[in-house]
Formats: C-alpha cells, sequence, structure tokens
C-alpha cells in the first residue's frame, strides 16, 4: 500500500530489506554497533566486511550510537550505497520514553539522508523483535514521525519505504497507515 506526502511516496512492502533497491537502508542496531541477530545480522551478512569496518571506525572515535540516534556507514555488497544504523529503544512497558526514543530513530535516520543526498530510504520495523516493542504501537509512532519530519522538511527523499519481513507486520504497517493519514 503507498501514499504520498508532499513530494514523497510512502511504500509498505512485505520482503527483505536487504534486497531493497534504494539508495540507503536503515538498520535496527545495537548502541555498541556490534553485529546481532534479526534484521542487524541479515544487513551484516550481506553487506560484507565494509560494514563492520566501518562501524569499528564509529566505535573508535564515538563509543558506538546512543539509544533514539543514528550513524552511517557504505553499504558494501548491498545494492543499498549506505546503511544507516538507528538504535531503537527496549520495551520495558511503555512508561521509560520508549515512544519519544523511537520516533527519534526515524526522525535522526531522515535527517542523515538528507545530509548525504539520499533520495530513497527502506526502514525495517525497529525495536519490534529481539527489542519487544508491540508491534502495533510501534508502527503508529514510526508513522507519526515520519509524517511530521516530511511535512516539517522542505528537503527530504522522494521515496521512503518500510519493509516488513512477515505478514503480521505488514499488516498492522497498513492499519498504522490508515490511522495516521
Ligand atoms: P530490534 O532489536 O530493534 O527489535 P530485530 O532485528 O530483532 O530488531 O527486529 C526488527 C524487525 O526486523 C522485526 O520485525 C524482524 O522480523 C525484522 N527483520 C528481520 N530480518 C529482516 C530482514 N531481512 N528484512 C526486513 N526485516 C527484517
Amino acid at each position: 500500500m503507498n501514499k504520498q506526502i508532499k513530494q514523497t511516496d510512502l511504500e509498505m512492502i512485505q520482503g527483505d530489506i536487504t534486497k531493497a533497491q534504494v539508495d540507503a537502508i536503515v538498520n535496527a542496531a545495537n548502541s555498541e554497533l556490534i553485529g546481532g541477530g534479526g534484521v542487524d545480522g541479515a544487513i551484516r551478512r550481506a553487506g560484507g566486511d565494509a560494514i563492520e569496518g566501518a562501524c569499528a571506525e564509529i566505535r573508535r572515535r564515538e563509543g558506538g550510537c546512543p539509544t533514539g540516534k543514528a550513524v552511517i556507514t557504505p553499504g558494501g555488497n548491498l545494492h543499498a550505497k549506505y546503511v544507516i544504523h538507528t538504535v531503537g529503544p527496549v520495551w520495558e512497558g511503555g512508561n521509560s520514553g520508549e515512544a519519544e526514543l523511537l520516533a527519534s530513530c526515524y526522525k535522526e535516520s531522515l535527517r542523515l539522508a538528507v545530509e548525504n543526498n539520499i533520495q530513497s530510504i527502506a526502514f525495517p520495523s525497529i525495536s519490534t523483535g529481539i527489542y519487544g516493542y508491540p508491534t502495533e504501537q510501534a508502527a503508529v509512532v514510526a508513522l507519526t514521525a515520519v509524517k511530521e519530519l516530511v511535512l516539517q522538511s522542505n528537503t527530504v527523499p522522494a521515496t521512503i519505504q518500510f519493509i516488513l519481513f512477515d505478514e503480521a507486520t505488514h499488516a498492522c504497517y497498513v492499519d498504522a497507515l490508515l490511522t495516521v493519514f
């Protein structure tokens, strides 16, 4: 399902983000920027050593990436030229600032995309795997954050995709699209 916000196409797709034909894909990373499971493991396997090399450099320089922030590396062997690594919050019941931190992940990633002249970007469902964020709620937070940033900014990518791995997650994002717009 697609939606247009200003000049941006917002697309909900079920699939594997490592195959995305976009300028940048977003990784649900951990704050140490050390290879994990889930989407992080899949992206690192598909992208190869260039991603870990750049993450190691960021670890040396900045010590990692705080929750709610984002950093950028090359995409290595991926079709995507860049990977934007953002660190979602671990779900602790909802009263520990999780929604603000999750919204920040999407906004910081889009800001980095604009800074790097990225025209098309794909997001996974950040925090809803190992980090345990309830998917229905995460989808509303994600789409609200993207909508706010697109409406506030003069420059935004022309294409923003959400690539959701499983059918249930995809269905949550399609529902959220109808709620938020
Ligand atoms: P987190 O630690 O932020 O919860 P996970 O990687 O555990 O991150 O899960 C985030 C989401 O990414 C989950 O919905 C999971 O099913 C999904 N996912 C896993 N592999 C892929 C993939 N190759 N492409 C897109 N999404 C994926």
